[in-house]
């Protein structure tokens, strides 16, 4: 997909508005439509796994995170943000449009995950924008802490945090899920959101806004994933009773809830083979989601011209997810 291709899919729909931004690079021209049944592969994907917590770039087919694709307008322009997970998947996708959009960006990921988060501040950086990297174990609270002071010192304050890593293992029965694994998921996707939030808070002001990735699997749980699911209904929840807490004080706080998606997660122990192969095919579209196109909500989110969102999880799967 090449970025004049989505660039032109954008201008479909704005082009009634005529904004400057299109009347730049569009010479008026029509967008091609685009389909979203064959804009990326279908299934069935190769068979492929990687240890935990995987690599964006060794997976067949690569993910697309909107490296030649996203294109901004100056929405997030010098708003600093600290993304979790921001290496690869949706949180990637999420750090390559704020830098476009005109923020500073800084990243936390396992340190495992170096190669891929330094695609990805490279990809900041050439935005012109700052990009900092603050690799580290999500399930210590004295990391998360740490993290929290790392983004502020380095960006000079915080005005956008996206809660985005988790931990996702399939296991067909309870009986499989040991205490320690257990532990280790609710680590990563409870606590870590809850210290780092709480390290955060005294530092946001009024405009500021936190963004949780929530999943489908909040509302419609699969049997393989007894204790993913259950630390998704409560990112849902939690984003809700933050919200009216921290409404009052002009912080808002959403989320957003992604159907099946092609991550890293999914191929390291997120997914059975058999699953990962016909990943998304069950959707009315086909097809697995690319983190690409969920980009522009974690934008639309944390822009100021969304100001009354608060409280909300927009949804993104293929048309069967919920919410
Ligand atoms: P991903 O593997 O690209 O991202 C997950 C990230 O979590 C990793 O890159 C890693 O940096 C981080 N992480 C996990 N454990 C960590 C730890 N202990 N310390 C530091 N970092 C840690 O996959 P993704 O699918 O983009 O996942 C992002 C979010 O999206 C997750 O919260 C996931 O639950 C959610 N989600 C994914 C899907 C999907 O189908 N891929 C669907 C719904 C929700
Ligand atoms: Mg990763």
């Amino acid at each position: 997909m090449s970025r004049r291709q989505v660039v032109g899919g954008l201008g479909a729909v704005a082009a009634a508005v005529a904004t400057p931004a299109l009347a730049e690079g569009g010479q008026g021209t029509a967008a091609p439509m685009e389909d979203p049944t064959t804009k990326y592969p279908k299934p069935p994907y190769p068979a492929q796994s990687q240890p935990w917590p995987g690599l964006a770039s060794r997976m067949n087919p690569r993910p697309d995170h909107g490296e030649t694709s996203y294109k901004g307008s100056g929405r997030l322009a010098g708003r600093k943000a600290l993304i979790t997970g921001g290496d690869s998947g949706m949180g990637r996708a999420a750090a390559i449009a704020y830098a476009r959009e005109g923020a500073d960006v800084a990243i936390n990921y396992f340190p495992s995950e170096e190669p891929d988060a330094r695609e990805v501040l490279e990809l900041i950086r050439k935005e012109g924008r700052k990009g900092i990297g603050i690799p580290g174990d999500l399930r210590s609270e004295a990391f998360c802490t740490t993290l929290v002071a790392e983004a502020i010192s380095g960006l000079g304050g915080l005005d956008i945090l996206v809660s985005n890593a988790g931990r996702q293992q399939t296991h067909a029965s309870i009986l499989e899920i040991s205490t320690e694994e257990f532990d280790w998921t609710m680590k990563t996707n409870i606590y870590a959101p809850f210290w780092i939030i709480k390290a955060a808070l005294p530092h946001l002001k009024p405009g500021a806004t936190i963004i949780a990735t929530t999943s489908e699997q909040a509302y419609d749980p699969s049997p393989d994933l007894y204790d993913y699911a259950q630390t998704k209904a409560a990112t849902m929840n939690y984003v809700k009773s933050l919200a009216k807490q921290l409404g009052p004080k002009g912080i808002r706080v959403n989320g957003v809830a992604p159907g099946p998606i092609w991550t890293p997660l999914q191929v390291s122990g997120g997914a059975t083979q058999k699953k990962l192969v016909q990943f998304g095919g069950q959707t009315p579209l086909g097809r697995a989601g690319q983190p690409a196109e969920l980009a522009s909500i974690y934008v639309q989110l944390a822009a100021s011209d969304a100001s009354y969102a608060n409280g909300q999880v927009y949804g993104s799967a293929g048309g069967s997810g919920q919410p």
